[in-house]
């Protein structure tokens, strides 16, 4: 094939042997072990911009950003600066910080509904406790969410739908409780038929719908027009919270996310990923009622010995700075995205269905429309695992797996695109 690298992987194998033994699967987090794809992880030593570099010494073009937070590209030098800025007077307080008020303040200019938040360490940290909050104000102990939507590895979200579905969950983990899954309920993402069923089989039980209001987690499914502002409705009818889960559209599609993009307010949302800029952050917040149940405020115990730790705080308040002088930011995001679409879709024409929102996107290989989590599961795996190992060994470093999406930075360069389609074009 015209354009083919060789590339040496050998440092990378030989850290991953090692890994293997000292770390479950080689890795800190299952999707890096690229169990789907057959291939040895690369074991990366440096990134900058658009680019990262593995312990072979090997460049590519990255399109998985960290999993998102690296929306300027990596090693962006304001972000890393306020880093280093931070570092120097100290790592950790235990104690609040001004940077803490500023963060908050960005936050809630960029999300009105967002009127009072806590900072935590993760996403996962961030949904487990929108979900204590969720019931402690409502007093109810139900919650509803999707099938292949993705919150974090907390117990009451690691849960499939078995037999008695309408109203009881299964474990979908090992070492979860039959307990903690019963108080979740499984819906099908793009059917406000399904929820409707769940709330009329289990009435004044249900404290929340939490939902990704774009669905990034099984590869990128849009929502269908009245998806979301059905979600809205039914949960104010039935006295239910309704919690968008941001933690990848947060900052991502639009300086307001998800919220803003579709004009619907959530009760809470959940942020991660961009709002820490590379360092572990998450946060929750919403309407100000709400959140006063909060301790110390309120009776919903939550608490953190390095939540708003000042360097993560330092990197997430320079990454939205950043975004708050890029005005032009989201267009020309959407411009990149919109590029590697169209050299998709002129590749696979019918053989696929690429969906994409802004710098957010997916190529399934299955015929459309792919917008529900059962026409995801359609998609042929043996193709993506043909397609992603091409595109490794042509320098552009892809999400290992069919369900997770492609993250496009503002340091993908014309020169990366173009690249990038010449690759897609090569299969
Ligand atoms: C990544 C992710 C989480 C979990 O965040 P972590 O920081 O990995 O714990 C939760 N929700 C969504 C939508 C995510 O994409």
């Amino acid at each position: 094939m015209s354009g083919e690298r060789i590339m040496n992987e050998e440092k990378s194998r030989s850290l991953f042997e090692a890994s293997k033994h000292l770390m479950p699967g080689g890795v800190n987090s299952p999707v890096r072990a690229y169990r789907n794809v057959g291939r040895i992880p690369r074991f990366i030593q440096k990134a900058s911009g658009s680019h990262i570099t593995d312990a072979d010494g090997n460049t590519y073009i990255d399109y998985v950003c960290s999993w998102g937070p690296a929306i300027l590209g990596h090693s962006h030098p304001k972000v890393v600066e306020a880093v280093v800025k931070a570092a120097s007077c100290g790592l950790s307080f235990g104690a609040p910080t001004e940077a803490e008020l500023k963060l908050a303040r960005l936050v809630n200019r960029f999300m009105p509904n967002v009127e009072s938040l806590r900072l935590v360490s993760s996403g996962t940290e961030a949904v487990m406790s929108a979900i204590r909050l969720a019931r402690g104000y409502t007093g109810r102990d139900k919650i509803i969410k999707f099938r292949g939507c993705y919150h974090g590895h907390s117990d009451a979200m690691l849960v499939k739908a078995g037999s008695g579905a309408l109203t009881g969950s299964a474990p979908d983990s090992a070492g979860v409780t039959s307990g903690a899954s019963r108080d979740t309920l499984v819906a099908e993402y793009n059917s406000i038929e399904s929820v409707k069923a769940l709330f009329e089989a289990n009435p004044h039980q249900v404290a929340a719908v939490i939902v990704e209001p774009i669905a990034a987690n099984m590869g990128v499914v849009i929502p269908k027009d009245e998806f979301l502002d059905g979600l809205r409705q039914i949960t104010s009818e039935c006295g239910a919270l309704l919690i968008f889960d941001e933690v990848i559209t947060g900052f991502r599609l639009s300086f307001g996310g998800a919220a803003e993009y579709f004009g619907i307010g959530p009760d809470l949302v959940t942020l991660g990923k961009i709002i820490g800029g590379g360092m572990p952050m998450g946060a929750y917040g919403g309407r100000r009622e709400i959140m006063e149940m909060v301790a110390p405020s309120g009776k919903v115990y939550q608490a953190g010995t390095l939540s708003g730790n000042p360097m993560a705080t330092a990197a997430g308040i320079a990454t939205l700075e950043e975004i708050l002088v890029h005005r032009e930011m989201y267009s020309l995001l959407d411009a990149k995205g919109a590029k590697i679409e169209k050299a998709l879709k002129a590749k696979f024409g019918d053989g696929a269905t690429v969906n994409r929102a802004g710098s957010l996107l997916s190529v399934f290989f299955a015929k459309g429309p792919v917008d529900s989590y059962d026409s995801v599961m359609r998609s042929d795996l043996e193709k993506f695992r043909a397609f992603f190992s091409h595109m490794l060994d042509r320098g552009i470093y892809l999400p290992p797996s069919q369900y997770e999406a492609w993250f496009v930075s503002l340091a993908h360069d014309d020169e990366d695109i173009r690249r990038t389609c010449q690759a897609i074009n090569d299969f």
